[in-house]
């Protein structure tokens, strides 16, 4: 049987996935990436000796990727965030965040009723059967769950940091707390930043496959035959594609495809620091605020001894049309780093990042969007990435869904 010749578009981690497995059952491949190298939103930036992601980074142990990763001898050095010096900010109060016992016994804007209450929740969450959940909104579920607004306000800053998502109205609840609890099973800062899992994955394949740099996709026309590409103004030939791109580029090839995918953005600030001004306060999370700070220099190596990396973000939910809070993110800072700006080696403000895609809607049962890779009525295509599929989140939404895609190619192919 002659090889069949399959294009990837798009070189971010689903594109890297799904060019490994379909390298190793033997086809042809070309990934077509339309900026200068690999990773997409999972790029890290190399500067002053400081490895910066796009914003905070976290590895879910339980995810997709990281199974996929093991699943594929791929070890990636990085550990898990303390949590003993974590803070709630709430109003313009730092107070313990409620993280353990501990914690929560001696935090200052719950009184005992509220402990108990919230003590209840974190004691059952493993617990919660999320598939009955799916139709339901966040809103809607917190509403009916807890009698305290503070309570309430806590475990939906929780979900909030699980997911990326501050759209509670739409969200499902039942995603949001499948996420909370994989969340629980620990995740991981990396050691040199998400460049190593694109590097790792990079280096899996083999030279069988060919990888086009500065490569953009602007247009394709698919048949029963195959797909035709167009590449930098030149058509080519394949017998299917898969495209790992943004649903507006899947929306800008194939007319009508993703109609549902809503996006949770996420304005971010990054900045590197000679050192710590206050190594008490390595995590906080904002309360009645979407607000988020780590950092990560604290858990993983990501800089030169002694420094200190910090992500700071404000979740935005869908709307990209709000301030861009740089200004806010920086008091938040000056509250718990007091002194930063003297440490300062450089910050990087990032407004509006698409953390995500796709939000996981309860209207649509906890899918993010797109329900399957296998696209119907469009031949020999399929789509993947963070908006695609169901069950599934961030980055461990791409991995799964480039799976599913390598799948329903196989089957359809042979
Ligand atoms: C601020 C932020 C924080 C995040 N934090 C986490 C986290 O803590 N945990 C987690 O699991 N996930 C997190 N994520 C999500 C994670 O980064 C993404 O889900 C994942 O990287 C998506 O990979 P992808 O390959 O599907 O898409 P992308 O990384 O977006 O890759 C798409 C690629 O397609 C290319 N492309 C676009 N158009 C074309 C074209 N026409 N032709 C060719 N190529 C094209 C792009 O250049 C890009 O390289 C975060 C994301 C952000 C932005």
């Amino acid at each position: 049987m002659s090889k069949k010749k399959i294009a990837v578009v798009g070189a971010g981690i689903a594109g890297l996935v799904a060019a490994l497995e379909l390298d190793k059952v033997g086809m042809q491949v070309s990934v077509f990436e339309k900026s200068s190298g690999s990773g997409g939103r999972a790029k890290t930036t190399n500067r002053d000796s400081f490895n910066l992601n796009l914003g905070p980074h976290a590895l879910y142990s339980m995810g997709s990727l990281n199974k996929y990763l093991a699943a594929n001898g791929i070890e990636l050095s990085g550990n898990y965030p303390a949590t003993k010096r974590s803070a709630a900010i709430y109003g313009d109060k730092v107070v313990d965040l409620p993280v353990d016992v501990k914690h929560l016994l001696r935090t200052k804007y719950l009184n005992v009723f509220e402990k108990l209450e919230y003590a209840k929740f974190f004691g059952e969450v493993a617990k919660i059967d999320t598939e009955k959940l799916m139709n339901t909104t966040i809103t809607d579920w917190l509403n009916s769950q807890f009698k305290s607004k503070k309570v309430r306000q806590t475990v939906e800053a929780f979900v909030r940091l699980s997911t990326y998502g501050n759209n509670p109205d739409i969200f499902s609840v039942g995603a949001g707390i499948k996420q909370l609890q994989l969340a629980l099973n620990g995740v991981r800062y990396l050691d040199g930043g998400w460049q190593k899992i694109t590097e790792a994955l990079s280096k899996k394949l083999s030279p069988n496959v060919k990888m086009h740099f500065d490569s953009a996709v602007t247009s394709l026309n698919s048949s029963a035959q195959g797909v035709s590409l167009t590449v930098n103004g030149n058509e080519k030939e394949f017998d299917a594609v898969i495209l790992c791109v943004p649903p507006n580029v899947v929306n800008s090839l194939i007319p009508g495809t993703v109609s549902d995918a809503v996006p949770s953005y996420a304005s971010c600030l990054d900045v590197c620091l000679k050192k710590l001004p206050n190594p008490n306060a390595t995590f906080a999370l904002g309360i009645d605020e979407p607000l988020y700070l780590s950092v990560h220099s604290a858990a993983a190596n990501l800089g030169p001894a002694g420094s200190a990396m910090i992500h700071v973000a404000y979740y935005c939910g869908s709307n990209q049309t709000e301030p861009s809070h740089e200004a806010r993110l920086e008091k938040i800072l000056d509250q718990l780093q007091p002194g930063w700006r003297n440490e300062l080696v450089f910050k990087r403000f990032l407004p509006h990042m698409a953390a995500s895609f796709g939000t996981p809607l309860a209207k649509l049962s906890g899918a993010p969007g797109l329900e399957s890779p296998n696209l119907q009525g469009v031949e020999n295509v399929y789509v993947c990435g963070d908006f695609v599929g169901k069950g599934y989140q961030l980055v461990d939404c791409a991995t799964q869904s480039a799976l599913d895609a390598c799948k329903f190619l196989d089957q359809n192919q042979y």
